[in-house]
């Protein structure tokens, strides 16, 4: 288990460096290499194109941006760390007295020693994001300022992956890829989704699952827009972030709020123990904003650890590689790979004898071996299992009554179909 989650962090590492945003060439280059973990169609769509209520936008590139002192030092250097930059900040070349800058210089006082994150994507402006104790170093004076960027017709970058299940009916998994240097917010989301996906693809599937990497809000928008006619088929979801440091898990519910992806999120997190939280859905947050809009209101959930905005280090230069963790990196896929679980197993039965008790002892199905509790539990699961299962409860509703692990009620299921005392209802 640990070993994926040092693979895991190697590939946050590597992806730490570049520079991404929504659009442009730190995009493609970060789908490369989660595509060498998990095979990956990369689409790209042109400037200008409508995307619902909104356009896809002018591609975004820059190479350098410093501000330099009289003596030519860089005293903010982009090279140093990309935060450093506004993303999307227009192309500039001036010379202006510290006073001039200000207005264009970020900081966070509440927090002095990080650099802050910040976007303009749909505003045209230009800044710089610094530390408040480099700013509070800056002597009076000129600067000479430049951005090396250029922001022209271009396209929107993303990237889906997919594995075949034997139905149509999707599990659609998303995660967000537009965020430059910060290691728990963005990419530690991207690498629990590649890794799922490679997962995913080593077994038969009963859904075929779906994995978006997409630019934040207008990437899940393009998506919407291009799959409007198919978005029927997402049974389930998640929007899957901030999965890479410990503390309790966060799960926040779809707008459905008891969707099936919901109850089996929330079951994997009650019975695999240490403290988590559930919120209700609301339009605030990740992707699931788009995800779950009225208009499409898919079954998605979205599963995280530090929630999100509620830490510290967020959006700023402290989201480094240094608050992600392979141990904590593993025990998040491993959760994730248990809701799949109970998605791919969950199911309706029917009790082939529901006149009382079948005699479970003639069929060596009582008191069979086995450890005393584990045979219990087995015991206990079958006669729930059997009695519930009248075609109205799903595998799931039975272990969430009878508050019993999935695994649990589903194995006994499993040994009951052999004995023929159950079948499958028909969907
Ligand atoms: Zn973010």
């Amino acid at each position: 288990m640990t070993d994926v989650g040092r693979e895991m962090y190697a590939m946050i590492a590597e992806l730490y460096p570049l520079c991404r945003s929504i659009t442009g060439n730190g995009v493609r280059r970060s789908l490369e290499i989660i595509g060498r973990a998990f095979p990956l169609h990369v689409h790209e769509v042109p400037s200008g194109t409508p995307v619902l209520d909104w356009t896809i936008p002018r591609e975004w590139n820059i190479r350098d941006a410093y501000v330099a002192g009289p003596g030519g030092e860089r005293v903010v250097d982009f090279q140093a760390s990309n935060l450093h930059v506004v993303s999307y900040s227009v192309p500039v070349r001036a010379r202006m007295t510290l006073e001039e800058l200000r207005p264009r210089l970020h900081t966070r006082p509440d927090f002095p020693e990080v650099i802050p994150y910040r976007t303009s994507y749909y505003t045209e402006t230009w800044g710089f994001c610094l530390s408040q104790r480099q700013l509070d170093g800056m002597p009076a004076g000129e600067y000479d300022v430049t951005i090396d960027a250029s922001l022209e017709p271009g396209s929107l970058t993303y990237g889906e992956g997919y594995v075949e299940g034997s139905t149509d009916d999707e599990v659609l998994i998303s995660c967000h890829i537009c965020h430059p240097s910060l290691a728990n917010d963005n990419l530690s989301g991207i690498a629990l989704v590649a890794f799922l996906a490679r997962w995913l693809a080593l077994a038969p599937r009963r859904y075929s699952y779906r994995f978006l990497f997409i630019p934040g809000t207008i990437g899940s928008i393009t998506w919407l827009a291009r799959n409007e006619a198919r978005v029927g088929r997402v049974k389930h979801g998640l929007v899957i972030a901030g999965v890479g440091a410990d503390g309790p898990f966060t799960y926040k519910r779809s707008r459905r709020g008891a969707a099936e992806i919901d109850r089996a999120a929330v079951h994997v997190l009650r019975h695999q123990g240490g403290g988590f939280a559930v919120q209700d859905f609301s339009p605030y947050g990740y992707d699931e904003r788009q995800f779950c809009s009225p208009g499409f209101n898919l079954p998605m959930g979205c599963f995280m650890r530090a929630s999100h905005g509620e830490y510290r280090e967020y959006h700023t230069s402290a989201d480094d590689l240094s608050l992600v963790a392979p141990e904590a990196l593993a025990v998040s896929l491993r959760t994730c790979q248990a809701i799949v679980d109970v998605l791919e197993g969950n199911g309706r039965y029917l009790n082939q004898n529901p006149k009382g008790e079948p005699q479970l002892g003639k069929r060596g199905l009582y008191r069979a071996v086995g450890g005393e509790l584990d045979r219990q539990s087995r015991e206990l699961a079958m006669l729930w299992v059997l009695n519930l299962s009248d075609g109205s409860h799903t595998l799931l509703d039975i272990a969430d009554r009878a508050d019993l692990a999935f695994g649990h009620v589903r194995a006994a299921a499993a040994v009951l179909v052999d004995h023929g005392l159950l079948k499958a209802a028909s969907a």
